[in-house]
């Protein structure tokens, strides 16, 4: 059977961004959604097709092998998206079903998204609970805010038993199909009522659903089929973050229970104080202390970014509270081409030590009318000159 390219099947380009990819799908899944073509074989077998094509493409690892591999890399055994894995409507359902929204499949499926087991063809029948999502913070400078970066980091959390390979069973033996439910993880009950007869499924209370039962449990997880332990994970963080922002890692959350589909990992961004410059949203701010001297004569002083150092210049008689904007030294925009930029406020530093000598110079000074305060009529209040510069 020869497959369809998945990026073809949800009509994206490979460089398609992850929102792109699940535009795309929503919109073939909304085209071919069963409620819409009751009874149409081709348009559920579409649907399917799109449902596999975005389990791959929405999770980065399977994409990252797709797209080296091809359909190659999920073929049987190869432990990555096993065959007919989405076959079963409801598991694309219990899968996808946040990214429609729940008024437009709720109804549909019952809510098939909190089930518990799975649904899926025989083998990998027996998912256990899924596992919770884990919340880490991560702490980054203003420079790695502003190239991106990616964070090594270790997380303690559950990961798949490797003794049991997830499924908390001995060995093969001690996996048996489940009596109750002849291993379809429901029941059906019938019932009379005044309507007539009604038949109910629901999870089979035996197995709970997992359509197995273990006899003997693997002794390394006792069972659960996870452990604790760690996993190293690169975590790509875009430029341009700002503390409190969230990003999610999806799967790499704690393990299942029993080979349960692993919760997601949650990152909290931090943003570690920069000795010298302050952020105001996409722009940075800078006090530069000025001498007197420098600020009559003109000068040209270096100030921090959060590129690098850069020269600027001080024309001559510039004032304390002048400011100057260094146009595109801010922050990026997370996901767009705009960029801050560098506010530098001028501050003239008066001494505050002088010797005899200086205060005589001083006093001298002083004497002349160019040393005596004359305010331009044009000029702008301090608070005005800040509400332009940020504007
Ligand atoms: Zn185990
Ligand atoms: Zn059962």
């Amino acid at each position: 059977m020869s497959k369809r390219d998945y990026y073809e099947i949800l009509g994206v380009s490979k460089s398609a961004s992850a929102d792109e990819i699940k535009k795309a799908y929503r919109k073939v899944a909304m085209q071919f959604h069963p409620d819409r073509n009751p009874g149409d074989k081709s348009a559920e077998d579409k649907f399917k097709e799109a449902a596999e094509a975005y389990e791959v493409l929405s999770d980065n690892d399977k994409k990252a092998k797709y797209d080296r591999y091809g359909h190659q890399a999920f073929a049987p055994g190869s432990g990555g998206f096993g065959s007919g894995h989405a076959s079963n409507m409801e598991d694309i359902f219990s899968q996808f079903g946040d990214i429609f929204g729940e008024d437009v499949f709720g109804s549909f499926f019952g809510g098939g998204g909190s089930r518990r087991g799975g649904g899926g063809g025989g083998a990998s029948r027996s998912r256990g609970q899924r596992g919770s999502n884990l919340r880490i913070k991560v702490k980054l400078t203003f420079e790695e805010i502003a190239k991106g970066v990616t964070k090594t980091v270790k997380v303690k959390k559950h990961v798949i038993c490797t003794t049991c390979a997830g499924n908390g069973a001995k060995d093969k033996n001690s996996i048996q199909t489940c009596g109750t439910c002849g291993g379809s993880g429901q029941v059906r009950r019938v019932s009379n009522t005044f309507l007539g007869q009604m038949q109910t499924v629901t999870t089979c209370p035996t197995c709970n659903g997992e359509g197995s039962t273990v006899t003997a449990k693997c002794s390394a997880c006792k069972g659960e089929g996870r452990v604790y332990g760690e996993e190293t994970i690169a975590i790509e963080i875009p430029a341009g973050v700002q503390e409190g922002m969230q990003l999610s890692m999806g799967g790499k959350g704690n393990a299942g229970e029993r080979g349960g589909a692993p919760g997601d990992l949650i990152i909290q961004i931090e943003e570690e104080p920069h000795a010298e410059l302050h952020r105001d949203g996409l722009n940075v701010a800078y006090d530069l202390h000025v001498s007197f001297p420098d600020a009559t004569f003109g000068s040209s002083l270096e100030v921090p970014t959060i590129d690098g150092r850069v020269k600027i210049k001080i024309p001559p008689g510039t004032q304390s509270g002048k400011i100057f904007r260094l146009k595109g030294k801010g922050f990026p925009e997370v996901q767009g081409y705009g960029k801050g930029d560098q506010l530098v406020y001028v501050n003239v530093w008066t001494p505050q030590h002088i010797s005899s000598e200086e205060r005589e110079l001083l006093e001298k000074l002083n004497q002349s009318p160019n040393f005596k305060p004359q305010p331009d009529k044009n000029n702008k209040s301090f608070f005005e000159r800040v509400k332009e510069a940020f504007s």
